[in-house]
């Protein structure tokens, strides 16, 4: 019976409220392939509530001094920490990925991001620009009011909290929509609130499709910012809807990035770096390195090596302990993956690894598990090495020098990320001047640090995050002048 299983409700004013119209969409266990829970499908008539929530609240959360608001983040930041275990296992089932992976990336992450800009809600000033003894200007950095922060399903706590966290710190009553695939633990988030000391409407969540509550956020007048991370093809979406309201709009989408190594590299390190950044997360995060760019002296032996260390990679239960591969998040992203590994083959990849759906026994049977997967033999302009595929699939090819290895990292419509290996200064810093990403790595993947901006060029989004960066863009910036007499 479903409506035994457990449910997702909204957090509106807050309280956890079912949506208006009573409908739910179904949860699903990605590991198993089966329902185990409701999350509320909600509507336009959801979203009036939470925005005229948000805006009763937002007039006393922006007169609330920096340092009480820190306070609160900072006391959110310790509940979640003192529950960390129970949020990290509903992440892992919510989402398919390891156990070891939630406990270690997803919800500490989370965790810093509250703490980061609480900190940051503190530090936050303004410019200030002198007309030597005729006057003077100040900028004045003010909430914008009521924002709408949508995220998605590939980490899901860590990158609702990404958002939110500089939305709330920097003044704002928030509207938050976590991906429908995995509603879970930002329904964690919502109970704990209150507790925190956060007053009623300064942080809702609305759960739903994209295409009902997420859309109906976008166009609601009321909503003064929308802060974005998904596909291209959603951000396309919501760049067309706010574009003639003049909304402010922030768009993380999507990647193709290239992990570029060149024949001088610390070969070890580069090697097991590229296993993490292609695979991290079963592939599916933004920043993984899915075309595996390798000077033609090391080719061969990088791949044999990759190959070795990769098939050591087995997709498993992610509720086990010692899992580091999980399922993939839905049976949409599953058929997805196949489907491009189908492709890759008609345009002529020999699959070296992977290349076919898994099955896990036991109580993992019916689970989307996809194995790692790594392609060879296709040139730069095909639709494999051009489209994103978000999913554990990387596609190797060989190159000659610094021009080349630009020629085909650039052959993208993505502008996301880069990885750079080579012990040699000078080609290191020429690839990251000319490289066209919004983040390059030398010698590295995936270190960040929260202060620097982050986002990415092409169609890989506008706007950055991070920082200063994020309370800027959360604040409405407005110069006064003062003349001296
Ligand atoms: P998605 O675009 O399908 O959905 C993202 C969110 O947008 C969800 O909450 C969804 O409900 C909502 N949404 C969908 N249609 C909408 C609409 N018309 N109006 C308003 N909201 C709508 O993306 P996804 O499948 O959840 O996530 C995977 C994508 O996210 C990949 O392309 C990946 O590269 C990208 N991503 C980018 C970054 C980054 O920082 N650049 C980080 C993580 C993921």
């Amino acid at each position: 019976m479903t409506h035994a299983l457990p449910r997702f409700p909204n957090f509106i004013d807050g309280g956890l409220v079912p949506p208006q119209g009573d409908a739910w969409l179904d949860v699903y266990e990605p590991a198993t392939g089966q329902v185990y829970a409701q999350a509320a499908a909600s509507d336009a008539a959801d979203v009036e509530a939470a925005v005229a929530a948000a805006t009763r609240a937002a007039p006393a959360w922006a007169a609330t001094p920096a340092l009480e608001r820190a306070r609160i983040l900072s006391r959110l930041a310790d509940l979640v920490e003192s529950d960390l275990e129970h949020f990290a296992q509903v992440e892992s089932r919510d989402s398919g990925k390891p156990i070891a992976t939630t406990r270690s990336l997803d919800i500490p992450r989370a965790v810093t991001n509250l703490r980061f800009f609480a900190a940051a809600a503190t530090q936050f000033s303004s410019e200030s620009h002198g007309m030597e003894a005729s006057g003077f200007n100040y900028t004045l950095r003010q909430p914008l009011g009521v924002v709408v922060c949508i995220s998605p399903w590939n980490l899901p706590l860590y990158l609702f909290t990404w958002k939110v966290a500089p939305a709330l710190a920097a003044g704002n009553a928030v509207i938050g929509k976590p991906s429908e695939v995995t509603p879970a633990t930002a329904t964690l988030l919502a109970a704990l609130c209150n507790e925190a000391g956060l007053p009623p409407g300064v942080l809702n969540i609305v759960h739903g499709r994209g295409v009902e509550a997420g859309s109906a956020l976008v166009a609601h007048d009321g909503v003064k910012a929308i802060s974005f991370t998904g596909s291209t093809r959603t951000g396309a979406a919501i760049a067309t809807a706010t574009a003639s309201r003049f909304r402010k709009v922030s768009l993380e989408l999507g990647g193709k990035n290239p992990y570029v190594v060149f024949a001088d590299a610390d070969f070890e390190r580069a090697v097991d770096t590229a296993v993490r950044a292609a695979f991290s997360n079963q592939g599916q995060i933004c920043l993984c390195g899915s075309r595996l760019l390798v000077e033609r002296p090391i080719y061969e032996r990088f791949r044999e090596t990759f190959l070795q260390r990769t098939a050591a990679l087995t997709p498993a239960d992610p509720a086990l302990d010692d899992t580091r591969f999980g399922a993939l998040v839905s049976r949409e992203q599953f058929d997805k993956v196949s489907a491009c590994v189908d492709l890759a083959r008609a345009e002529g990849a020999s699959v070296l690894l992977g290349g076919s759906a898994v099955d896990v026994s036991g109580r993992c049977n019916g689970g989307w598990f996809y194995p790692p997967t790594v392609l060879e033999g296709l040139g730069p302009e095909c639709r494999t090495n051009t489209e994103e595929i978000f999913g554990p699939v990387v596609s190797l090819q060989p190159f000659d020098g610094v021009d080349d290895a630009l020629r085909l990292a650039n052959a993208v419509p993505y502008g996301l990320a880069a990885s750079i290996w080579t012990r040699d200064l000078d080609t290191a810093h020429r690839m990251a001047q000319r490289v066209e990403a919004g983040v390059v790595w030398i010698n590295c993947w995936m270190r960040r640090d929260l202060r620097t901006p982050f986002g990415g060029l092409k169609q890989s989004g506008i706007g950055r995050e991070g920082g200063w960066e994020a309370m800027r863009f959360f604040t409405e910036p407005r110069n006064i002048c003062v003349e001296l007499g």
